[in-house]
């Protein structure tokens, strides 16, 4: 009996920057940063499939917000892969994305989208491409594709290339609240007033909800005054989440999306959904963030 192709599914999580400190600027104008950041279990999907020639789709709340054309990181992620494939086989493939996260939000959903098609394909043609070639190929897509390849708790320094993952990191319980509307990175960064802040303080030895706490409360996210700024319901999604309990609140990457850190997946559920009951436009999701070693 034909059981119909392989397809796949491989998971596409977001990022979350827990701390993020600008720490200094190239001369060709990219930002040095030092950043803390966890992958969650919450993401977008991608499968993949062997298909008579190479096709793509997009489901999801925000399928509307992507491209569809060679815009699409994902996109991007298999023609570069192809690419350095050379003369190996790199058979046409059926990529169908799942796009739950937000569009420019700051949880690095079309970088992860990326690292998920990266891995996929390379499993999917056999290509056998270790995960330095992976990364190398992954950052020529965007700063942030090596760390969504790493998917683990980490600290990513340089422009985001430079990866440390943390040892002995639980898994978080996570609420995260875009109030829809889209930031411009570049636009977050220019209008930024400081870009020599100190570095990250060292981390503790065992990162729990307790240590990861008090450790936050001495670290910042440098782009998060200029997003409020600019967008102050980023300011209100912050509010929300401490009125629901949160046990610290920050905004992610160059938002607008924040998250709130709590100290189980249950309270976090009912935080969500007494956020969402108030908001019910906003994006709001309880996840949790993926331990160091499996748990
Ligand atoms: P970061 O935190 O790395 O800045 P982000 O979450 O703010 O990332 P993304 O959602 O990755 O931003 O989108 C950034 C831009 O990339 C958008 O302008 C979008 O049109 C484009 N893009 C291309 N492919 C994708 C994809 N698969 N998913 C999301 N955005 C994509």
């Amino acid at each position: 009996m034909d059981s119909g192709p392989v397809v796949r599914t491989w998971a596409a999580p977001a990022k979350i920057n827990l701390a993020l400190h600008v720490t200094g600027r190239r001369p060709d104008g990219y930002h040095l940063i030092e950043s803390l950041a966890v992958f969650t279990r919450f993401g977008d999907r991608v499968e993949i499939a062997p298909a008579d020639s190479d096709e793509f789709s997009v489901s999801g709340r925000y399928a509307p917000d992507v491209p569809l054309d060679g815009g699409n990181l994902v996109l991007k992620a298999r023609d570069a892969l192809r690419q350095a494939a050379g003369i190996r086989s790199t058979p046409p493939v059926s990529i169908r994305l799942e796009k739950n996260l937000p569009v420019a939000s700051g949880m690095g959903g079309g970088s992860s989208d990326a690292a998920a098609v990266l891995r996929g394909l390379g499993e999917s043609w056999g290509l056998d491409i270790d995960s330095a070639e992976l990364a190398r190929i992954g950052l020529s897509l965007g700063a942030d594709v090596p760390m969504c390849l790493a998917a683990k708790p980490l600290v990513a320094r340089g422009i985001g290339e430079e990866l440390s993952v943390v040892p002995d990191f639980s898994a978080l319980g996570l609420v995260l609240v875009n109030p829809g509307t889209p930031v411009s990175t570049a636009e977050i960064f220019a209008a930024l007033s400081h870009r020599d802040n100190e570095p990250l303080p060292p981390l503790p030895r065992r990162i729990d909800f307790h240590s990861l706490r008090n450790w936050l409360e001495v670290t910042r996210n440098d782009l998060e005054p200029a997003a409020v700024a600019m967008q102050p319901a980023i300011g209100r999604a912050l509010s929300w989440l401490d009125k629901a309990g949160s046990g610290f609140s920050r905004m992610s990457g160059s938002g607008a999306t924040c998250f709130g850190l709590f100290e189980t997946g249950n309270v976090a559920k009912r935080a969500a959904a007494e956020i969402r009951a108030r908001q019910p436009d906003w994006f709001v999701a309880a996840t949790r963030s993926m331990a160091s070693e499996a748990e």
